[in-house]
């Protein structure tokens, strides 16, 4: 048992304004027949990561609705503003109504070559502006395949924390084990497997930034997670919640994941 799951929601490049209102009123109908998140408010926080040009009516109909649902960010850049034509800064996507960005998703590190380096001061960049990051790692089907598994979990978190950042960087850390094999395939890591990954993740995080935080931190499990898989990974003790990119387009697939993520918490 657990205190609080965690279930983020990644619509990718997906859905207009339109079909955005659409999923968000259709969610809160269902939530709102089975009074979920009057009994389980405590219990879960949902967060959905639109695309940034939905932002702003989104998070106006989320708040006309009164839904306990979060919006965050795909992506951002790490400078507050200046000459990035087609970037967006954390201080204007906050500004629309984002609270939470990804950062490092596998897409932008393997098909935009966004490295560690970069990664990292997108991180910081979050804190400028009150956003709070969710910082993605994983490796990939070939390093899976060499047993490089724990290099780059390691390599990928230890590059994020620089020890003059922000204290704010170090505390309240949320992580999402996602591995770019299982990411959009069909094929997700078994929830032994994720929940290993999830405690190698914690004992470096332990190292980095003390074992109070890493114990307090929030690692979540992403790639091919759906309706019904969720339960097999909210089980494991080390898993704090779900990024889940394809089920999260379809509200009764959401509703069911979010069912699942509310079975096992205290
Ligand atoms: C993701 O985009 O972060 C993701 C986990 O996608 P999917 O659930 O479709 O594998």
């Amino acid at each position: 048992m657990k205190n609080k799951i965690f279930l983020a929601g990644n619509w990718k490049m997906n859905k207009n304004i339109t079909g955005s209102l659409c999923f968000i009123d259709e969610f809160h109908e269902m939530t709102e027949q089975e009074d979920f998140f009057g009994k389980n408010r405590e219990k879960i926080k949902v967060v959905l990561f639109p695309q940034i040009v939905n932002m702003y009516a989104l998070n106006q109909r989320i708040r006309d609705l009164e839904i306990p649902v979060l919006l965050g960010v795909q992506n951002i850049h790490w400078e507050r503003s200046g000459a990035f034509t087609g970037e967006n800064s954390s201080c204007s996507v906050r500004d629309a109504g984002a609270e939470l960005a990804l950062v490092g998703h596998s897409e932008r590190r393997h098909l935009f070559g966004e490295t560690n380096e970069m990664t990292s001061k997108k991180y910081t960049a979050c804190f400028e502006c009150g956003l709070r990051p969710i910082l993605c790692v994983g490796e990939t089907e070939e390093e899976k395949s060499r047993g490089m598994t724990e290099k780059i979990l390691s390599s990928q978190v230890r590059s994020i924390f620089d020890p003059d950042g922000p204290t704010e960087a170090k505390e309240e850390i949320i992580i999402a084990y996602e591995p770019v094999w299982a990411i959009g395939t069909g094929k997700s890591a078994t929830s032994d497997d994720a929940a290993g990954s999830c405690d190698f993740i914690r004992e470096i995080l332990g190292e980095i930034v003390g074992e109070m935080r890493s114990i307090a931190a929030t690692i979540l499990y992403g790639g091919s997670v759906n309706s019904s898989n969720a339960l097999s990974f909210i089980e494991k003790d080390g898993i704090n919640g779900l990024l889940v990119g394809g089920a999260s387009l379809d509200p009764l697939e959401f509703m069911g994941i979010a069912r699942a993520c509310t079975c096992n918490v205290t």
